[in-house]
């Protein structure tokens, strides 16, 4: 029997070196960085990537992929602030650690990626660790989750050519979603907020690099652009 992963403290201090980093980037909301110090971020990731899981970078794990850098994570939680009553939706679930920040902060969530090694391993360390509001599937995101729509926050942790249509349609009222828009090379995060039937688009931070979202919606496999036309 393994021991309770939450009482990991492996890697303490470049744990709280990380935290470090991530209040450089004026995040100071007080239950993200605790959930920063808390969610063994090393037991997302392949073993070999373990002395690298608090650098606040990519991690490999594999199948081309990367953990995304863990303070633009923060910023996102920041900017969407999953309150305890939100249904939530995750695009590119990866590793399964920004799953774990978001399952904490929100009520429910549903997240879909379209590894299935990767959704698999995720679902193996989320139980690890206890979290139990989480549904995965393995699919296409970028057509979002009809069965579990609408959501109040939906994040794309994966860039897109453009905002997926089917995502915007199932946005809650007052509902908030985050998604990397830009070329292969370099993306803007937008957030797109839905507020009295009218579709707002607010551009965030500029300049960021995520893995490529592949999909209806996203980009095809051989580089070409869907688009959503
Ligand atoms: N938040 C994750 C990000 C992983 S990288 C982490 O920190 O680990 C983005 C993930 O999106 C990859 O695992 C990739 O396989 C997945 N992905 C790309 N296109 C997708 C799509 N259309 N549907 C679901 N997942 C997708």
């Amino acid at each position: 029997m393994e021991s309770d992963p939450l009482k990991d403290r492996r890697f303490v201090g470049s744990r709280r070196a990380l935290i470090e980093r991530i209040r450089e980037r004026d995040v100071n909301d007080l239950e993200i960085l605790r959930l920063f110090d808390e969610i063994p971020r090393h037991r997302f990731v392949p073993e070999a990537m373990w002395p690298r899981a608090y650098e606040d970078a990519p991690v490999p794990i594999g199948f081309g992929q990367t953990a995304s850098q863990p303070s633009l994570q923060a910023l996102t939680l920041e900017l969407l602030a999953p309150g305890p009553t939100d249904n939530v939706l995750e695009i590119g679930t990866g590793s399964g650690f920004l799953t774990a920040l978001l399952a904490r902060m929100a009520g429910r969530l549903d997240s879909v990626e379209r590894i299935r090694e990767l959704s698999r391993r995720a679902r193996r360390v989320l139980d690890e660790l206890g979290i139990q509001n989480v549904a995965l599937m393995v699919g296409d995101g970028t057509i979002g989750w009809r069965k579990y729509a609408p959501f109040d926050v939906i994040v794309v942790s994966a860039a897109s050519p453009a905002v997926p249509e089917p995502l915007m349609d199932q946005l809650a009222e007052g509902g908030r979603l985050l998604v990397p828009v830009g070329d292969r090379s370099s993306q803007t995060l937008v957030l797109v907020r839905r507020e009295g039937g009218q579709i707002l688009q607010e551009p965030q931070h500029d300049r960021v690099t995520f893995v490529p979202l592949l999909g209806s919606f996203g980009w095809s496999d051989d580089g070409g652009n869907h688009g959503g036309e």
